[in-house]
């Protein structure tokens, strides 16, 4: 069963190319199908969360780290009345434009798209689903519903909204999304502050010892070892984490309920009309989780190691994209057809736009190939 304030078919603002409804699935599970199918889906698997693909197999990459948002917005979505479909559409979706090595490629590959409009993930992951996804019939992109879009389009620099449509336009009027899209950019936080915790620790990065700094993390630490006093660290550490969670989510359902309520919203209209989001955490939990957020950046995003790799990262980004900015010979035929398009445009930011996308998409290991082709002499590969 679902709420009156939840996402529904019924009110969806629909797909921009109309199409006739799904016989046998809804909307929305038409639009995870989609998701699913789709190439940049399966280079999630091959693209850093943390720690680079080829550092270690049991790290997260951006395939499992957005399984397991879905997992977790699910959960949520199902106790609070909302739209399980789209929640978990948008979760799948929302780090599709993700480039190689994490936040070092963005950070790279925005500095170099700076004369040209610059570059941001999260915009990147709604122009894949819009135009890069390329292989229906009708319509370009995956042709999804409104409130997948919205979902996938987090945040947002007003000049950029400008130029977005329907999904930009909240970012003007300063109006809220959906439940569902409010949901799964918390689940997002979650996911990440606690995988995180389990990648750092495996990776010797940062210890137990330094966790036990952070409050959230001491207090379910001291509970478990006070329970089981002879646990070994592997156990320790698991049990913390999956406590840690619970509580995020129970507090995120506690206090996003009490919210609902409170703000008395009916239809998904009152939800985008409030001047704030409803699903929050408390305001204790979100002080908690903030300081987790800070002691990840200081010990383990900033660590020397992880450092290290990102300043490799930054290299190969700006060496591929000055390559091709430079000589639009060197792209590989397909992107030669859209490069040579956006020339005719004359529109120097086309064309490197063209380029932007083309990086993007890599892979991390597609990157180090490609670089090594592109600047090693050795290589004999083309
Ligand atoms: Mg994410």
């Amino acid at each position: 069963m679902i709420a009156s304030y939840a996402a529904s078919v019924e009110t969806s603002r629909g797909r921009q190319y109309v199409e006739p409804s799904p016989t046998y699935r809804t909307e929305y599970q038409r639009d995870r199908d989609r998701i699913i199918h789709s190439t940049g889906f399966r280079r999630l698997e091959y693209k850093t969360q943390v720690f680079v693909n080829h550092e270690g197999d049991l790290y997260r990459t951006r395939l499992t780290h957005s399984i397991e948002v879905a997992q977790i917005a699910r959960s949520i979505a199902r106790t609070l009345g909302l739209n399980e479909d789209l929640t978990e559409a948008i979760a799948l979706a929302h780090d599709l434009g993700h480039t190689p090595f994490g936040h070092a490629g963005q950070d790279a590959l925005n500095a170099c798209m700076k004369p040209y409009g610059g570059f941001e993930h999260n915009l990147q992951s709604l122009r894949v689903v819009d135009h890069l996804e390329n292989k229906y019939a009708e319509f370009q992109g995956l042709n999804l519903t409104f409130e997948t879009r919205e979902g996938v389009l987090k945040h947002c620099a007003l000049k950029n909204a400008q130029m977005l449509g329907d999904v930009g336009q909240r970012f003007i009027d300063k109006t809220q999304p959906s439940l569902e899209a409010q949901l799964t950019n918390i689940a997002d936080q979650v996911a990440y502050n606690n995988h995180d915790i389990d990648d750092g620790i495996r990776s010797g990065l940062i210890s137990i010892e330094q966790l036990r700094e952070v409050r959230l993390f001491a207090e379910y630490y001291d509970q478990v070892k006070w329970k089981y006093p002879d646990l070994d660290d592997n156990k320790s550490v698991h049990e913390t984490i999956r406590q840690m969670i619970g509580s995020q989510v129970t507090d995120l359902i506690q206090t996003s309920q009490q919210n609902i309520t409170a703000a008395g919203v009916v239809t998904i209209d009152d939800v985008r009309a409030q001047n704030e989001t409803l699903i929050r955490f408390s305001d204790e939990m979100f002080a908690q989780s903030r300081l987790m957020k800070k002691f990840l950046r200081e010990n383990l995003y900033f660590h020397h190691q992880v450092y290290r790799m990102t300043r490799k990262a930054h290299q190969i980004t700006e060496a591929l994209f000055d390559a091709f900015i430079n000589d639009a010979k060197l792209l590989p035929p397909e992107h030669q057809a859209y490069a040579s398009k956006a020339k005719k445009s004359e529109s120097e930011a086309d064309y490197a736009r063209v380029v932007a996308d083309y990086v993007a998409g890599m892979t991390d290991r597609f990157a180090i190939k490609e670089y090594d082709r592109l600047f090693n002499m050795s290589n004999q590969l083309l």
